[in-house]
């Protein structure tokens, strides 16, 4: 029996595939490669290429193949593109999570891990933020996240699958390895942006907003490395083999860092003055997401290891500045 990584070619669908393979298990990765990188595949994966809006395509692997668990990643990610291009997210996140799930009834697999996302609280009421509190996205990417999270809930109850929710919150690092890592075009995130000043892509990063109710005034953040992100994805599989209940966890390691932080922690691993500007405020970005990840903790057994700011910082250098420009294909 083999897991099904949807998504397995983008960054955290990659590290995933990539820890599933070094604990042994056959891996089948299916991507469409609109944003996933063909060269961040484990060697020792089977690999197909094909969209899950496609039943035609997951059919015909789930005849092929013998699918024990889906992990799905297969979805876009940009939260600036998802208020622009709603309807691009509402199309593959949505759209294409009804289709797999239809293609999974039709084969009776009854298993499935799924990345969702902070996102979906939008402004939190609490912090450290519980899996139990609002869910009210300000975007449409954690919109089409909360209500994909929705429709497998229903689906649950209707088709008698099991699923398991994980609401990540700021995935970042690399593998130690150094072979994969993460490479967005057009790149929004903190740290990858911030690295691109050292690598010489970039004069400066921007500090957007410093006007927050925080202490030094600049967004706070709950940074998680993608290392420990896969870790929790093998365990939510092993959960649900186990027989499991369908269930919701976030994954954030409960610390949060300001984006001062994070700049100066990110000056001291490359050793780069890495000038930075101050500009006006993202809109819709709340002031601080920490996640509180004890159910994580306590139903799945998650410890995640690598949590210091400086070791996941460190471990994206190692990845981009041997990769100024992200992935050959
Ligand atoms: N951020 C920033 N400058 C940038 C990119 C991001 O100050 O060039 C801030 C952003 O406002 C947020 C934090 O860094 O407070 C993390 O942003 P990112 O886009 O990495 O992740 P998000 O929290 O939006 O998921």
């Amino acid at each position: 029996m083999s897991i099904l990584v949807l998504g397995g070619a983008g960054y955290i669908g990659s590290h995933t595939a990539l820890e599933l393979t070094r604990g042994g298990a056959d891996v089948v990765i299916a991507d469409n490669l609109i944003t996933g990188h063909k060269s961040a595949i484990p060697k020792n994966a089977r690999f197909y290429k094909g969209d899950i809006r496609d039943f035609d395509f997951l059919d015909e692997l789930f005849s092929k193949e013998k699918i024990d668990a889906v992990i799905h990643f297969a979805a876009f990610s940009l939260v600036g593109e998802s208020v622009t291009a709603p309807l691009k997210y509402y199309d593959n996140n949505l759209c294409g999570t009804k289709v797999l799930l239809e293609a999974m009834v039709k084969h009776k697999i009854d298993k499935i891990v799924f990345s969702s996302t902070a996102a979906t609280y939008g402004e939190p009421e609490n912090i450290p933020i519980l899996e139990s509190d609002r869910t009210c996205p300000t975007n449409p990417y954690g919109e089409t996240k909360l209500a994909m999270e929705k429709m497998f809930k229903w689906s649950a109850n209707a088709y008698g699958l099991r699923y398991v929710s994980l609401r990540y919150f700021n995935a970042c690092g690399a593998d130690a390895s150094g072979t994969i890592g993460e490479a967005h075009d057009p790149e929004s995130h903190l740290i990858p942006l911030i690295l691109q000043v050292p690598n010489g892509k970039r004069e400066s990063v921007s500090i957007f907003g410093t006007d927050y109710d925080t202490p030094d005034g600049t967004c706070i953040r709950d940074y998680i490395h993608v290392t420990d992100l896969a870790a929790a994805h093998i365990l939510a599989v092993e959960y649900l083999q186990k027989g499991g209940e369908s269930d919701i966890f976030n994954l954030g390691n409960g610390v949060g860092y300001s984006v001062r932080e994070v700049i100066e922690t990110a000056r001291k691993v490359t050793a780069h003055p890495i000038p930075a500007v101050e500009t006006e405020r993202r809109a819709g970005d709340p002031a601080r997401l920490v996640a509180s990840s004890a159910k994580a903790k306590q139903v799945l057994g998650w410890n995640p290891v690598h949590d210091s700011l400086e070791e996941i910082i460190q471990s994206a250098w190692n990845w981009h500045k041997n990769h100024p420009n992200g992935y050959d294909e």
